[in-house]
């Protein structure tokens, strides 16, 4: 294999690292520049006086080994030795009266379950399983199979496409909020507002539970991290180099055609490609001053909803949660009244344990998160006044310790760590644009690009391209893999190589 196209990569989120990797594979000399000292972007923890605080996983698309992006986790060394977990549901929603939503993985216990909780909603709560069933046909592990099976289910898939193609379409452009709205009782009503994001297109959870109920999205033990170093670990096994503490703060270009970065402390490199991994908006609009940004980019950035930020309460808690049943994204409950916190007002409190993972705290210790949507424009203020923005910071932590006691008696007493991330950490410790964890949202405005992905280019501007969440919709993880193994095969193909991954 000849080794010598030179390809700079910014950034070493989870896609910076896959583009850095399947580079390598297919013979191309890539160096990944990171602003800050550690591999994985928004797929990080962090530890707090002997506690662990997650910022991103929760489950693991392709965590099954039947399953097709279970073989790119494998060529991307993620999945190799990892044990996932499969919690039986995907959310507890305590009502205000004491009764309880369980979102179950199993379809026909959920079904049965939602039916007996609130039956004037039969018909749409058949809607929603329906739609479940929908989308679990392109959710069927199906690789360990024998080949009529194969053949059994590629033309049971095709047959879903010609036959439930409209309805899937339909639901696409059917937004959280609306399908939320179509409950009549007010609890599940609100247990699905809290469950899905308002814009977000409820297609997705449906395909959410369909992941789920294929036990095909299990929780990786040991959390976030430890992946991230597994990427950057197969990447520097292929011959790969990764520089840490560099900014990118320009892409050179010349005669419109990139030809190297600029670093922020002004030194230059120079290589034959420049791929951005990176936040979109700063690659775009700061890095390329917006030179190679047509109307139709502009729009995007204009209309499209990204992601709302976060606050998260991350605590260590000297107490096990024995009682609490294990689930995906973990478990909310009523508030005495209604409180306001940082910028909005809050009626309940969600809050995610992880005592399904040990490695997150010192035995018979807890470490929890308050994960709340906050708006990027009230931190981004604050934060020009340092000492008031660490002051709300503490004031929030105090106030969220506080609700929690209506929930867990005597918890104040056994806090043992406390941290708060704001959407100026995510903006800091990552560049995304407004502090968005996950790109674009998927809303009936852009839902076509399931169809027709993202372009990875940017229009006049040769050697240049971009991968990761701002050119895939949705984001996550997988996406973060696909966008740079499409990437790297079109890059093959322009350069007249074949396309090659193998496992590690
Ligand atoms: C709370 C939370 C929960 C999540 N849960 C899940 C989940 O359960 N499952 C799932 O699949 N996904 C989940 N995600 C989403 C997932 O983490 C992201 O979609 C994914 O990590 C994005 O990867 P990326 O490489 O595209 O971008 P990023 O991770 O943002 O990587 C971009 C990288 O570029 C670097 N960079 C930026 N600007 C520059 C510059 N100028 N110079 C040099 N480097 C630069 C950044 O430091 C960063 O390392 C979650 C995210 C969050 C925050």
């Amino acid at each position: 294999m000849n080794n010598e196209k030179q390809a700079i990569i910014i950034g070493a989120g989870f896609a910076g690292l896959a583009a850095g990797i399947y580079g390598q594979m297919n013979g191309y000399k890539t160096t990944i520049f990171e602003m800050h000292d550690k591999p994985g972007g928004l797929c990080t923890s962090w530890k707090r006086k002997g506690y662990t605080v997650d910022g991103c996983i929760h489950w693991l698309v392709g965590s099954n080994p039947d399953s097709a992006m279970h073989d790119y986790w494998e060529e991307v060394g993620l999945i190799q030795g990892r044990e996932c977990i499969y919690m039986d549901s995907y959310m507890h929603y305590e009502c205000p009266d004491g009764r309880v939503i369980t979102f179950h993985r199993d379809i026909d216990r959920l079904e049965k379950h939602l039916i007996e909780f609130s039956p004037q909603d039969e018909a749409h709560i058949r809607r929603f399983i329906n739609g479940i069933k929908l989308s679990i046909p392109f959710n069927q592990p199906s690789k360990n199979v024998s080949f009529p099976e194969r053949v059994y289910k590629q033309l049971k898939l095709y047959s879903t496409f010609v036959t439930k193609g409209k309805q899937m379409q339909y639901w696409m452009k059917v937004t959280g909020k609306e399908f939320a709205d179509g409950f009549k009782d007010p609890d599940l009503r609100n247990a699905f507002s809290e469950m899905w994001i308002p814009e977000f297109s409820i297609l997705f959870m449906f395909f959410t539970f369909a992941y789920l109920s294929a036990k095909n999205a299990g929780y990786p033990l040991g959390g976030s991290m430890p992946m991230s170093k597994a990427l950057e670990e197969r990447y520097k096994a292929l011959g790969g180099t990764i520089v840490y503490n560099s900014r990118v703060a320009r892409i050179i270009t010349e005669n419109n055609k990139a030809s190297g970065i600029v670093l922020g402390d002004g030194k230059e490199y120079r290589s034959d490609i420049v791929i951005s991994a990176a936040d979109g908006y700063c690659t775009i609009f700061k890095m390329l001053d917006g030179r190679y940004a047509d109307d139709k980019i502009r729009d995007i950035y204009e209309k499209w909803i990204p992601f709302h930020p976060l606050l998260i309460v991350g605590l260590g808690v000297n107490r096990r949660f024995d009682e609490i049943p294990l689930s995906v994204s973990g478990f909310s409950f009523p508030l005495r009244e209604e409180v306001v916190i940082a910028d909005k007002k809050r009626s309940r409190l969600p809050v995610h344990l992880y005592h399904h993972d040990p490695s997150m705290a010192p035995e018979g210790h807890t470490t929890l998160t308050v994960m709340l949507e906050t708006n990027y424009e009230y931190w981004k203020e604050l934060h020009s006044d340092k000492k008031a923005y660490v002051s709300k910071k503490d004031e929030i932590s105090a106030q969220v310790i506080n609700l929690l006691e209506q929930r867990f008696p005597g918890i104040s007493s056994q806090v043992e760590m406390v941290d708060v991330a704001t959407p100026m950490t995510f903006e800091r410790y990552t560049g995304n644009w407004k502090g968005s964890f996950e790109g674009w949202l998927i809303t009936p405005e852009n839902s076509n690009t399931i169809m027709k992905p993202m372009s990875q280019t940017l229009p006049g501007l040769d050697n240049f391209y971009m991968c990761g969440q701002w050119v895939e919709p949705g984001g996550g993880l997988p996406t973060g893999i696909l966008s740079a193994r499409r990437l790297f095969k079109a890059i093959c193909k322009k350069d007249g190589r074949k396309f090659r991954a193998t496992k590690a």
